[in-house]
């Protein structure tokens, strides 16, 4: 979904944006919650940070890789993927 607000904030000296309240509240976020950041073409995404399988963000994958988290089911198609190109 996406919601184009109109709202403009200015960058502080640190770098920091303040989040609207509205969408803070909308989305669950509360002082000293996580928020991932990442970047998407020219656009920054924040997301709530919670434990997401890498590969199809899935809520709490179960299985941990060199310290990334996976669902089963991204595990079985690459396991069925890697089968194949034996
Ligand atoms: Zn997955």
């Amino acid at each position: 979904m996406k919601l184009s607000t109109g709202i403009v904030r200015r960058v502080d000296e640190l770098g920091r944006i303040v989040i609207p309240i509205e969408m803070r509240n909308a989305l669950d976020i509360a002082q000293k919650d996580p928020v991932e950041i990442s970047m998407e073409g020219s656009s920054i995404i924040l997301r709530k940070y919670e434990n997401r399988c890498v590969f199809c963000g899935a809520l709490r994958p179960a299985i941990r890789f060199n310290g990334k988290l996976m669902c089963k089911k991204c595990l079985e198609k690459i396991n069925e993927q890697t089968k194949n190109e034996k």
